[in-house]
């Protein structure tokens, strides 16, 4: 028997990341295929499909890995098939009872299949992910202008008020909002700030066929700010525009649309801004707001834990979190200290530039002029495209049914 070494090969991605293995899976290689496969895992990649065809041999060592990843998967529920066996893994592979353990595939068609995302918003899926995110996000794309579409219609069949705030051709905005009379809160929710990022406005539509909306609840949504950033899957717009920092400037078209709008809406208990991030590794949240709410927070990670990861890292994003909440309330007041101040600067010598204006995001507009409580929802674009959009979806459900009152 050749004793060559386990190469493993990121051969295809899509629904699930294929990795060809290549080579003997023993004792002697399976410790740094286990290595391998933690780090994939560790980075998100939690579907993993491999592919056994050029595997010459697997010993009980080999078969431990196999248990090993299979465990670590299940933990941040994941999942592993295997395909491409030969008569002699077959065989292994029935003695050791993988069979019962694994889902075994003939061929790479059909180990795929097994991952296949069957929601019905899986038709707005235009493209598949191309591989690991490096620098950018890699990940599926979507069809924003059927999306749309499918929200409008969504929205409008269900008896909300559609009111488009801006009519510039290629990049018209709409609200959607549903005001009743028994309702003793209002809540915000805007997705689709970045063109990048197409769990949000998928999140939303499934949160309109789901219908499950509070009686006690007036609702004001923003499904989709930057249309013309998800036709070329940017996260900036047609012109190059970081839409989440124009809020204060509003340079751009959306933005100053988008500002009035909000402008002329009453005040809002709560606001929730649904995003993605392509480095993260996990779920995350952004707190703003005056003070902050441990309770909404702990609601906020419990809802998003059965179905997708959390991000334990010690910083995110550059700031200090604890166990995936970026608490910006105090934060937030110290901007706007700086705002502030940068005002009254450009009061006093109009020639100097109040930079603190630039870098306004929504939230931080929405904290100054519209809600005492702001939620920045993030899920991790290495993921799975369906696991971030039950994530957010999961989050929004538990915001609208917490006991905590947001009052003002
Ligand atoms: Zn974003």
């Amino acid at each position: 028997m050749n004793n060559r070494p386990l190469e493993i090969v990121e051969a295809q991605w899509g629904e699930a990341l294929v990795l060809q293995l290549k080579g003997g899976f023993d004792a002697n290689t399976s410790i740094a295929a286990q290595e391998r496969l933690m780090a994939l895992i560790e980075k998100g990649y939690i579907r993993l499909a491999l592919d056994f065809s050029q595997v010459d041999y697997i010993s009980s060592a080999g078969l431990r890995v196999l248990l090993t990843v299979l465990k670590k998967l299940k933990a941040c529920r994941g999942k592993m098939v295997l395909f491409g066996f030969n008569d002699n893994l077959t065989q292994i592979s029935s003695i050791a009872g993988l069979t019962a353990l694994f889902s075994i595939h003939a061929c790479v068609e059909e180990a795929r299949e097994a991952f296949r995302w069957k929601d019905p918003a899986a038709r707005f899926v235009k493209a598949a992910r191309t591989g690991a995110n490096c620098a950018a996000y890699c990940g599926e794309t979507i069809d924003i202008d059927s999306l749309q579409k499918e929200i409008r219609l969504a929205a409008e069949n269900r008896g909300w008020k559609a009111e488009q705030f801006l009519g510039d051709e290629g990049r018209e905005l709409t609200a959607f909002s549903r005001v009743t009379g028994d309702a003793t809160k209002s809540i915000y929710i805007s997705s689709g700030m970045h063109g990048d990022e197409p769990a949000p406005p998928l999140a939303m539509l499934n949160l309109l066929w789901q219908d499950k909306w509070p009686r006690n609840w007036n609702i004001y949504l923003c499904p989709c700010l930057n249309p013309t950033g998800f036709r070329a899957n940017t996260r900036a717009n047609a012109e190059g525009i970081d839409l989440n920092r124009d809020y204060c400037r509003s340079q751009s078209r959306e933005i100053q649309a988008h500002v009035d709008w909000l402008e002329r809406q009453p005040p809002f208990s709560l606001t929730v801004s649904l995003h993605e991030d392509w480095e993260s590794i996990g779920f995350y949240a952004y707190q703003l707001g005056q003070s902050s709410v441990e309770s909404v927070m702990e609601e906020i990670m419990e809802a998003v834990t059965p179905f997708c990861a959390v991000d334990h890292s010690p910083k995110i994003d550059h700031l200090p979190a604890e166990d995936g909440v970026i608490d910006l309330a105090f934060h937030s007041l110290q901007a706007n200290e700086k705002i502030i101040d940068s005002v009254a600067e450009g009061l006093l010598r109009p020639e100097s530039k109040p930079q603190a204006f630039a870098i306004w995001s929504e939230p931080i507009f929405l904290i100054n002029r519209k809600t005492k409580f702001s939620y920045t929802l993030e899920t991790p674009s290495a993921f799975p495209l369906d696991v971030r959009v039950k994530g957010l979806v999961q989050v929004v459900n538990a915001l609208l049914n917490s006991p905590y009152d947001f009052a003002p």
